[in-house]
């Protein structure tokens, strides 16, 4: 090759330019990557709501040695716990030998909420020879995008006695699965040209559940008491317990590698599985450290990170609180040394779309685990704003481990924008920023990551916690 001129050494020297984590891999660490794709891969068909995310969570951890953790508990060094919020949201520690007065805590923190059609609490309904679900969107959905796709049921009946029933319905290739029906496109005329936003309104996302008449002819409702019956013999549920009943409608899919090359996974809810277990993984493959480490799955960021599952919650201070506690220190102090990664997505650059995104300031995919230093809209409002120092803080620790990484906003300025849980950890006095994998039409029923990217952010968090 021949040798750089001085411009091309300057250049070298002084210009940014993003990196492909592929393009820079050796064939071994392809392998690397795809292989920790497969775990990845599992985890998403196993635990496709906040309640399931938790259970297989929990079983992995419990697998490495964490047993469980409840507040008031006794806590020492070298400590492997994890609290269970309700079932829908974990927080799992480990206690190092550094003092965590002058270190910190190490905190990763993903959400295990998705999208999704939650059941309403007086749902079931027939007309015209279907058995019908009523329904209330959760998140941002684009409601067109759920029609006409195979739905699975998920959650949990608590009966009139207290007992709780799992339910999952659609996951299994011998379950029958649900449906939300569409205008065939011969009648759609007006239809197609209402804007995409309003053509589907939010009561037309009915599940559709049946269509065959109960054998009794005194019987008024037959396709809905067909329905109810079977529920009853599956799970001795009777049309009351719905009230007292979380029922969720995910996407039947199953995550499948796409493309010839398979370097991209296709799955209904990357967003933020795709941080959560990358967070568990470095938690548990990072043994014997000194740091103090901590992993937060939370529940509700995709409506505001409320309640007591939510990142809002006070639960997160308190186990800061009974940790440092415990440890004779200042929980204050503890949490102006801790740091924290909030492992949530980004949006990637689509080239489909190039009219929202500013293209430089955009993640690229298979570039990297992707930081925003700020999310937020219309002038930055709502956001952690992370701070240089912290921002330089993690640069110098991914230089020192050779990750490939990249920085990005979501979208173009006043094209939309975004929040996650950074503002709310920060607010606790906690230096936080975002950090997570770029993903391709986010919030659809079925969303694109790069497997590069899930690596990069996987060993991104080894390296912050290690
Ligand atoms: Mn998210
Ligand atoms: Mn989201």
């Amino acid at each position: 090759m021949a040798n750089k001129t001085k411009g091309q050494e300057m250049l070298s020297a002084l210009s940014y330019t993003k990196k492909n984590v592929f393009e820079e891999a050796s064939t071994e660490k392809i392998k690397a990557i795809y292989d920790y794709s497969d775990g990845y891969m599992t985890f998403l068909d196993d635990a496709k709501t906040e309640r399931e995310a938790t259970e297989v969570a929990i079983a992995m951890l419990k697998k490495a040695g964490y047993t469980e953790y409840v507040l008031g508990d006794k806590i020492s060094v070298g400590d492997k716990r994890y609290l269970n919020q309700q079932g829908k949201c974990l927080i799992a520690f480990r206690v190092g030998t550094e003092d965590i007065a002058k270190e910190g805590i190490r905190i990763l923190a993903a959400h295990i909420d998705s999208p999704r059609i939650d059941l309403k609490q007086i749902p079931m309904y027939e007309d015209s020879g279907m058995g019908f679900l009523k329904t209330h969107y959760y998140g941002g959905v684009k409601k067109y995008q759920w029609t006409a796709i195979p739905l699975a049921l998920h959650g949990v009946v608590v009966k009139a006695d207290g007992e709780v029933v799992k339910v999952v319905i659609g996951e299994d290739d011998k379950d029958p699965v649900f449906y939300i029906n569409d205008l065939l496109p011969h009648l759609g005329q007006r239809q197609s040209a209402e804007p995409l936003g309003t053509a589907i309104a939010g009561e037309a996302l009915n599940i559709l559940i049946g269509g065959l008449p109960y054998a009794d002819e005194e019987v008024s409702e037959k396709i809905k008491l067909t329905a109810l019956s079977i529920l009853n013999d599956k799970y001795g549920i009777t049309e009351e317990d719905f009230i007292s009943a979380e029922l969720s409608l995910v996407p039947a899919f199953k995550a499948r590698d796409i493309g010839f090359d398979r370097a991209l996974i296709g799955a209904y809810g990357h967003d933020d599985r795709v941080c959560s277990y990358p967070a568990i993984t470095a938690l548990i493959d990072t043994e014997n450290t000194d740091k103090t480490v901590m992993v937060v799955l939370a529940d509700k960021e995709e409506i505001g990170s409320v309640g007591m599952t939510g990142m809002q919650s006070d639960v997160l201070v308190d186990v800061i609180n009974e940790i440092s506690a415990n440890l004779g220190k200042n929980s204050a102090v503890v949490r102006s040394k801790s740091k924290c990664l909030s492992a949530d997505v980004t949006a990637a650059y689509d080239p489909n779309f190039p009219d929202v995104y500013e293209k430089r300031n955009s993640a690229i995919i298979s570039c990297g685990t992707t930081m925003s230093k700020f999310t937020g809209a219309r002038g930055k409002s709502s956001t952690n704003d992370a701070s240089a120092e912290y921002v330089g803080f993690i640069r110098k620790l991914f230089a020192d481990n050779g990750i490939i990484w990249q920085t990005a906003e979501l979208g173009k300025v006043d094209a939309g924008g975004g929040g996650t849980v950074a503002m709310y950890i920060a607010n606790h006095n906690i230096e936080t920023v975002d950090l997570g994998v770029p993903v391709i039409s986010m919030h659809a029923p079925y969303e694109v990551v790069s497997k590069a990217d899930v690596y990069s952010t996987y060993e991104a968090f080894v390296a912050f916690i290690k």
